[in-house]
């Protein structure tokens, strides 16, 4: 594992480097992710924003403000999703694991929103199922209209 990996978008316009450690790497399953990528749920990974360097394209990056505390850059050119913000959380930048090019320092860990998947999405591994209003909270292992 090296102390960098480099990321680009899908035309290479956009080329990025991120430092390591990361800070974290969920799988999404919310309803914006899921729109603004057409994918059944995005992979996520978090590193300080100091920690992201954007090497070429800075200027084809376009932000979408897809809500009142977040928003997220692409390539203007081939519509890549690559990263995502929130003054919410200013001390971190989500970056899509999927526009990276080489392996980063960890596994996923979590699936986030778990609450909100869509119905065609079959998860098959063991990691925890988190979701609620904050995506991160606990759920219930059954959900209380479903009876029993
Ligand atoms: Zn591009
Ligand atoms: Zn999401």
């Amino acid at each position: 594992m090296s102390e960098t990996a480099s990321g680009s978008c899908l035309c290479g316009a956009v080329r990025f480097t991120v430092s390591f450690p990361s800070l974290f790497c969920a799988h999404c399953h919310c309803s914006m992710c899921r729109r603004n990528h057409g994918a059944g749920y995005v992979t996520w990974f978090a590193v300080a924003p100091a920690q992201l360097v954007v090497e070429t394209g800075a200027d084809q990056l376009a932000r979408y403000e897809s809500s009142a505390h977040g928003s997220r850059k692409f390539c203007r050119r081939c519509g890549s999703s690559l990263f995502c913000e929130s003054n919410q959380h200013p001390e971190r930048v989500d970056i899509a694991l999927g526009a990276m090019l080489e392996p980063i320092d960890r596994e996923p860990q979590l699936h986030t929103y778990f609450d909100s998947r869509a119905s065609w999405i079959t998860v098959g591994d063991s990691l925890p199922r988190l979701g609620g209003k904050t995506g991160m909270e606990p759920l219930p292992k059954k959900k209380p209209e479903e009876g029993g």
